[in-house]
């Protein structure tokens, strides 16, 4: 799979998702909504490269009838989800959570990431903009006659600014990176326990439809399932977290010991040793040694983190 495999798919009329297979690292999912009025267009993320967020508005354009862009949403603040954000028209408002700008405007990947990624994506002509436009708790748009409500769970999840885009009369969540579909769940950057509890919050918008941040998309029972998988997996690796804990070895070796079962098929199976060291550091009341985290990570894999982006 690569950059050519994406796809724009709509969901119900108006409301699309850029699904970019297979999802595993820096392949993120992005959505657009075209207003009631064809006036106007929304989108809910951007890419990480040029390439990937040229082509997503490209289709998005030509889905819409070159509808401009007039408003876009920034799910969180990690670059697959935003190193595009130059790409959109200089007049498009972008939203976020203000943490999620917080994060953006600080973002020391941006500049200087680890290279543990083979090969590594490339965002080198990428120019930092954060939101316009920041909310805490919630933001309703009105795009021509489309209702778009967008919401903070209230507490740290993936990222300590996470939202979601909720399309109440269409049915249709885009959920960012509270929900990953069959790739594996990352929380290395927010909390355990708080993405665990966001799963219900996800659940209680009743959608038809969902878009996850990485993975094919979602309806109806596949919603469920999916939820329950993210809730058996964040179990999962809060128990190896304790059981390390317990036994006085550190997240690579609570790794190593750990039988992943079906999780070990996801792609990015190796972000548990990442996992791990957020649940360490939450459990121990410290800050997250993001460094070490990498470190155990590339010695788990025994390599570079392979990476399609
Ligand atoms: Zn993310």
């Amino acid at each position: 799979m690569g950059v050519a495999d994406a796809s724009l798919v709509e969901i119900v009329p108006g409301a699309y998702a850029w699904v970019q297979p297979e999802g595993g690292w820096w392949v993120n999912n992005a959505g657009l909504v075209a207003a009631g009025d064809g006036a106007q267009a929304m989108v809910v993320d951007t890419c990480v490269s040029s390439e990937r967020t040229r082509r997503f508005l490209s289709a998005a354009a030509e889905a819409t009838g070159g509808a401009p862009v007039r408003v876009a949403v920034n799910t969180h603040q990690h670059g697959d989800h935003t190193y595009g954000n130059h790409l959109l028209p200089a007049d498009t408002l972008i939203a976020a959570q203000e943490k999620a700008r917080e994060g953006m405007v600080q973002d020391p990947f941006f500049d200087d990431v680890p290279r543990v990624w083979e090969p590594m994506p490339d965002w080198s002509d990428a120019v930092r903009r954060p939101p316009g436009l920041t909310f805490r708790e919630a933001l309703t748009l009105h795009l021509g006659g489309v209702r778009a409500e967008v919401r903070h769970p209230g507490h740290t999840a993936h990222t300590p600014g996470d939202a979601v885009v909720w399309l109440p009369e269409q049915g249709v969540l885009y959920a960012g990176d509270l929900v990953f579909n069959r790739v594996t769940p990352l929380v290395f950057m927010g909390s355990l326990e708080g993405a665990r509890r966001s799963l219900e919050w996800v659940a209680g918008f009743g959608a038809d439809h969902l878009v996850p941040g990485h993975g094919a998309l979602l309806e109806g029972a596949g919603i469920e399932r999916s939820l329950d998988e993210h809730d058996r997996y964040y179990a999962f690796v809060a128990e190896t977290a304790a059981a390390g804990r317990r036994a006085g070895v550190g997240p690579l070796e609570a790794a190593r010991g750990a039988d992943l079962g079906a999780f070990a098929s996801w792609p990015d199976a190796e972000r548990i040793v990442l996992n791990l060291h957020r649940a360490y550091a939450d459990a121990e009341g410290r800050e997250m040694d993001m460094v070490a985290a990498f470190t155990d990570a590339l010695a788990y894999t025994g390599g570079p983190l392979a990476c399609d982006a």
